[in-house]
């Protein structure tokens, strides 16, 4: 048990009304700072972005557009269309434009996606990232395939065949590495899992956190996205939010059959791609950009297993094995994560993700998101002391 003081137990009050009010997802950084004045937000390890890779974005933003005043063209006048801004993505992806559909973040996409194309019946992993469910509404049908707590929710591909099989959706979203708990499936795994469901109307690979995840010691990475032209019902989702750090400006896209793209720029997608955006896609088509980013990377994903092997090292806790740039926390003690979310926010500015309303997920759960280096060792540290060296003042 956590003592929480007459204070803390305020900020927790406040904290419990405000997520009560933001649905099943987090309330940004503003509004929680907003809620809570009295508390200095001093790390956000609820967000899972790159922070080394936001570095490297501002860095040619006020180069580029601040100091030269064309941030002005980038306000003022309308972005390109979304296909013009594909071409671009185009050229750095190899993939055909025609094949590319931008995306005022991944989430307008998945919406398009699942509004759109999909049939009666989807088929989602849990736990999972909630707008997967959320915007399948009645009569369409949702059904879970729930993964093993005690194989740190891997995906097994023959037993997720089986239970296409048994549970006969027309569409299955992948979410690799998955969201909360970090899981990936290698190339070949997914590779298998799509030749065996060529007879579905879509497969859902949303790869959002693939750039944290890795298939050898080079760290590289490898996608689905190429084989959209062998498989039509392939449908690549991509957030930049998370692995460029920059949720802010609102990026994402999707590859998927070129009639697919087509059918949904002729049903609203035309400006919604915003002049940040658009200035953002400019730049990943940049050689220069793109060296700078990959050091970012591969900086990032060492110091975040790190993080996660540091973790793995308090006995209070069990850390779920990822493959993406947060982990999934288990207390073992007789602490509740409520609790310890509130001690963390409150004594040291730490915000966590607090996973207790997580469909799947039972137990008492934490997201913890790596951060930069410095900030790793501080959520460490403030763990290990409300964890392990509590006060003992039960013991006299
Ligand atoms: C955050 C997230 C998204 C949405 O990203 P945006 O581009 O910011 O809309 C999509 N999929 C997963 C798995 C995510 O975690």
């Amino acid at each position: 048990m956590i003592n929480l003081t007459e204070t803390e137990r305020t900020v927790a009050q406040k904290v419990q009304e405000l997520k009560a009010r933001s649905g099943s997802h987090s309330p940004s950084l503003i509004t929680l700072q907003e809620t809570i004045p009295e508390v200095e937000i001093k790390v956000d390890a609820c967000f899972l972005s790159n922070p080394y890779a936001t570095g490297i974005f501002l860095d040619y933003f006020k180069r580029e557009l601040l100091e030269t005043g064309h941030i002005r063209n980038c306000l003022e006048f309308y972005p390109s269309q979304n296909q013009v801004i594909a071409e671009h993505l185009s050229e750095a992806l190899g993939l055909p434009a025609k094949q590319i559909l931008m995306g005022n973040g991944a989430s307008e996409l998945i919406q398009a996606v699942l509004h759109n194309f999909s049939g009666e019946k989807v088929l989602v992993n849990l736990p999972t990232f909630s707008s997967y469910y959320e915007f399948v509404q009645p009569p369409k049908q949702i059904v879970f395939n729930v993964l093993n707590e005690h194989e740190d929710f891997k995906l097994h591909p023959e037993q997720f065949l089986e239970k296409v099989g048994i549970e006969r959706p027309d569409t299955v979203v992948i979410i690799n590495p998955n969201n909360p708990d970090g899981g990936y499936l290698p190339y070949e795994g997914m590779l298998f899992i799509l030749n065996n469901l060529k007879h579905l109307q879509n497969v859902i690979v949303d790869e959002s956190f693939i750039h944290f995840a890795f298939e050898d010691n080079n760290f590289s990475l490898k996608g689905v996205a190429a084989l959209v032209s062998q498989f039509p019902n392939l449908v690549v989702v991509k957030s930049m939010s998370k692995d460029f750090g920059i949720a802010g400006i609102r990026a994402g896209y999707t590859v998927m059959a070129a009639e697919r793209v087509e059918y949904c720029l002729k049903h609203g997608f035309l400006w919604n791609v915003s002049g940040l955006a658009e200035y953002f896609f400019r730049l990943y088509a940049r050689k220069d950009f793109w060296k700078k980013y990959e050091e970012a990377r591969i900086c990032y994903i060492k110091d975040a297993q790190e993080f996660f092997h540091a973790l793995t090292e308090i006995e209070e806790i069990k850390v779920v094995s990822s493959m993406a740039n947060f982990a999934l926390v288990k207390i073992l003690n007789d602490m509740r994560v409520k609790d310890l979310a509130i001690a963390l926010l409150v004594r040291y500015g730490i915000h966590v993700r607090d996973c207790a309303d997580k469909k799947g997920l039972q137990g008492e759960y934490l997201r913890l998101s790596a951060r930069t280096k410095t900030e790793n060792d501080y959520i460490l540290n403030a763990l290990r002391e409300i964890l392990v060296s509590r006060p003992f003042e039960w013991e006299c």
